[in-house]
């Protein structure tokens, strides 16, 4: 029962990616939003998701201190995280990679490559 946390500050990019999972036919039960990393991490307590999307720019808390903050506890260190960010720079790739980002893509993206990314950890119907 595939759940998917979606963090990101622009709610219209948070209907894209979901627009784009639904046109890949990757499997998705349930969708929760997050406005940032704060919230994200709110999110996570009422229900822990399958696969995390994460913007990196974003108030209050940015995804990579997001990943930071959640792979610290230990607790949910487990749960996949995909970075879906402007940030294309091979530093901030790494950084990404060294704080526990299992995937990454860079925006704007074509469905082929945020399908391509996500069927890594989404199965297609
Ligand atoms: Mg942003």
């Amino acid at each position: 029962m595939p759940k998917v946390l979606i963090v990101d500050d622009s709610s219209v990019m948070r209907k894209i990616i979901q627009k784009n999972i639904k046109a890949a036919k990757l499997v998705v039960d349930e969708f929760v939003e997050a406005a940032d990393g704060k919230d994200a991490l709110e999110k996570i307590k009422g229900g822990i998701p399958d696969l995390i999307l994460c913007d990196w720019n974003m108030p209050n808390m940015t995804g990579i201190e997001f990943i930071k903050t959640l792979h610290s506890t230990g607790e949910y260190s487990n749960i996949p995280i995909v970075m879906i960010t402007t940030e294309g720079s091979d530093s901030m790739r790494q950084e990404a990679a060294d704080a526990g980002a299992k995937g990454y893509v860079t925006k704007p993206f074509t469905p082929d490559q945020l399908s391509a990314e996500l069927g890594k950890f989404l199965m297609v119907s």
